[in-house]
């Protein structure tokens, strides 16, 4: 069975599904494969991250007419607190503060649970008319000709369209065949992951604390509880992960201090191999890449998937301004659009994630001291402090419209 779509979207994780919603929502009909079954990707308990979603992604949510089915389990982020560790001692002084009241948009962001996110974002895929969301559908094949393309799926069925995009995450398939190499390494790095009850009230605060075996940061989540992104060494990592639970608090409590109390897992536990992915490209003839599928980037800075709904905004701003003028929305030179948008911010961000892993995740005394002058030096100047602390909430930069919180 063939089928005709606008657009085919390798990908149900979450860019592909945003996009689809930000294309469908404007006259565009996109079909959405992906390889998990649907049973996997509906189980509460497949991904256990919460996303720190800067400001200008809230936005977006809320146009895409998501977040107000969210919110009330979303936790606002109101401070931003940075320290330095050093290694066998806990989290040392802080030496970088943000607090949302240096700016006049409100909290910089919002932390919002895997679960809740995927949920809201496939209710309303699978109340679109215009998408249409195939799970099991794993992609084996693609190709392109001048106005068309055509993927082939595992079981020999075949669906073409105007336009390609691989949303398949960092290991995509998509780019692979369409002969886009990628470039990175492993950080030999592994970030542990759950949810915790705390004895004290977290006030909104998110904490930052640099050691040298990788950061720690503790993001509110909704009640009296955090979620933990605990980055060690991958060796550390696999032995913490085999400790039962009480081993695992022991192991964490060091590093965590007392700040907020007791502290208990309130939850299953995760780990997520740390390594930077970034495609050589992120067009092709007929194709685009959005979210993982073009840089998967270090978790430090709570920044991949806001990178990658800023493809999406971008991307649908693009495709949606061509079709309305009657363009062609495979051609070559709208997707060259895209590329020009896009390129810049993606190549920014790696490079700064990547950097700050490097200087941070070490003891040399020579770079701790850098460290403790530059971001005293950033902290003691409010002008300073503010753009970064608008940068974090994503308001820097040639922002898409969905990103201003403005229709496309
Ligand atoms: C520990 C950790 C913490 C993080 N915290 C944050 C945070 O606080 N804030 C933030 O913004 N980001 C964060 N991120 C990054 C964020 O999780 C990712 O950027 C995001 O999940 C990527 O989504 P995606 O839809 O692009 O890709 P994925 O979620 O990887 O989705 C890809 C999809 O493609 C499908 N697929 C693959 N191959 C095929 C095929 N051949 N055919 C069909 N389907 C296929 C897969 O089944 C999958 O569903 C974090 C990452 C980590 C590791």
């Amino acid at each position: 069975m063939s089928t005709d779509t606008d657009i085919l979207i390798v990908g149900g994780g979450l860019a592909g599904p945003a996009l689809a919603l930000a294309l469908a929502r404007n006259g565009l009909s996109c079909h959405v494969l992906d390889a998990a079954p649907a049973e996997t990707l509906g189980d509460p308990d497949f991904d256990g991250r919460a996303y720190a979603l800067a400001l200008s992604t809230r936005r977006m949510l809320d146009q895409l007419g998501l977040w107000s089915g969210v919110a009330d389990k979303a936790e606002a982020i109101r401070d931003i607190r940075v320290s330095d560790g050093q290694a066998g001692q806990g989290a040392s002084p802080l030496f970088l503060h943000f607090d949302h009241n240096e700016i006049t948009e409100g909290p910089m962001g919002h932390m919002l649970e895997d679960r809740f996110l995927r949920r809201a974002l496939a209710t309303a895929v699978a109340d679109h008319p215009a998408i249409t969301l195939k799970h099991s559908a794993r992609v084996v094949a693609q190709d392109s000709t001048p106005g068309n393309v055509s993927v082939t799926l595992e079981d020999g069925t075949k669906h073409h369209a105007r336009l390609l995009i691989g949303a398949d995450g960092r290991a995509s398939g998509t780019a692979a065949r369409a002969g886009i190499s990628r470039t990175g390494w492993d950080y030999g790095q592994t970030s542990l992951v759950g949810a915790l009850t705390v004895e004290k009230p977290h006030n909104g605060v998110a904490q930052q604390m640099f050691f040298p075996e990788g950061p720690l940061a503790v993001l509110p989540l909704t009640g009296q509880r955090v979620s933990i992104v605990w980055t060690e060494s991958r060796d550390r990592a696999r032995d913490i992960m085999a400790m039962d639970d009480e081993g695992y608090l022991a192991a964490l409590r060091p590093r965590f201090g007392s700040y907020l109390g007791n502290i208990a897992l309130a939850g299953k536990r995760y780990s997520y191999p740390l390594g930077l992915s970034l495609a050589s490209a992120i067009t092709a003839p007929r194709l685009a890449l959005v979210g993982d599928a073009a840089h998967g980037i270090h978790p430090l800075a709570g920044q991949g998937l806001n990178l990658g709904l800023r493809d999406v905004a971008a991307l649908a701003e693009v495709l949606v301004t061509a079709h309305r003028r009657g363009e062609d929305i495979g051609a070559a030179d709208v997707l060259e659009r895209y590329r020009r948008w896009r390129g810049f911010d993606i190549a920014m961000l790696a490079t700064a994630t990547d950097g700050i892993n490097r200087i941070f995740s070490n003891d040399n005394p020579l770079l701790r001291l850098g460290r403790t002058l530059g971001l005293g030096a950033v902290n003691a100047l409010p002008g300073a402090r503010r753009r970064l602390i608008r940068e974090a909430a994503g308001l820097t930069g040639d922002l898409p419209r969905l990103l201003q919180g403005q229709p496309i």
